[in-house]
């Protein structure tokens, strides 16, 4: 979706091979019998005699006497007066075979198997383009000016955290903030383009941990369509980013235009903390 939005630029990195059987990544090729399927194969020359149609390997040709025909016992001067063509020798079932099969072979289970039967994934290597550097350093922004009106109050600040819930469940944060004098907690999410369900979301875990909520919005709108009461919750403050660079507390409600730009403000959380 950021690449969509030509925050992110995509570079094909590999294809990646999965096994069938148990999952594991990076499967190797493998060549493999053609007669048994191991893949104790090894690539080699076979040879063949015109004259008498004898084939064979080479140490079938060569003795302590020199090239001779196993075959019609014929001296030969070289190997070259022997037709040569590539071929594989199977170390399991000793055979001789023209082409080896492609296979994929897993490096924890072993399975060999044919490479249509492992799933293929292709990785792409991400990374930010100007617009995408531009965009995290607004969400970034945002957030470093959340942490600094939080410490002018004296509050103990921690970005890119986790708070613990009643039933012990630890829920990550994009910042938070603690009274220790008046024991009064904040937590604040920075979002481009709140949805109601993180607003919601927010609002929860404030509950859960008896918090006020901050939700920053850097685009200066919300989204959803009943989301009033939401944003007029007692327990939720929402500051907009100013063009300036301030926040305050104004803000927009758009209904859903369709797209889900939902996710991208927690894509903050990957870029880890500045000093908080
Ligand atoms: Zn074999
Ligand atoms: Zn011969
Ligand atoms: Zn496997």
């Amino acid at each position: 979706m950021l690449a969509e939005q030509d925050r992110l630029r995509t570079e094909f990195q590999e294809k990646q091979y999965i096994c069938p059987y148990c999952g594991t990544k990076g499967m190797q090729y493998t060549s493999a019998c053609a007669s048994c399927g191991s893949p104790e194969t090894v690539r080699t020359e076979q040879y063949r005699h015109a004259a008498c149609d004898h084939e064979g390997m080479q140490d079938q040709f060569v003795d302590d006497d020199g090239v001779v025909c196993p075959e019609c016992e014929m001296g030969l001067k070289s190997l070259e007066q022997l037709e040569s063509d590539a071929a594989n020798f199977c170390q399991n079932c000793e055979t001789i075979f023209e082409t080896a099969d492609h296979r994929l072979r897993c490096r924890d289970c072993h399975l060999v198997t044919q490479p249509t039967r492992a799933t293929e994934r292709i990785l792409h290597q991400y990374s930010l383009t100007d617009q995408g550097k531009k965009w995290v350093e607004e969400q970034l922004t945002a957030r470093q000016l959340v942490v600094e009106t939080l410490k002018d109050r004296t509050l103990r600040v921690e970005i890119d955290t986790t708070v613990t819930t009643g039933s012990g469940e630890e829920i990550p944060v994009h910042v938070h903030a603690l009274d220790e004098l008046l024991d009064d907690r904040i937590i604040a999410a920075v979002h481009e383009r709140p949805y109601e369900r993180e607003i919601a979301h927010l609002l929860t875990v404030a509950s859960e941990v008896d918090a006020h909520a901050i939700l920053v919005t850097t685009s200066g709108t919300v989204v959803g369509e009943d989301i009033d009461q939401l944003v007029t919750d007692d327990r939720l403050t929402t500051l907009e980013l100013t063009k300036g660079g301030a926040l305050q507390r104004n803000y927009e409600i758009v209904s859903d235009p369709g797209t889900q730009h939902s996710f991208v403000g927690r894509i903050t959380d990957i870029f880890k903390p500045q000093t908080g």
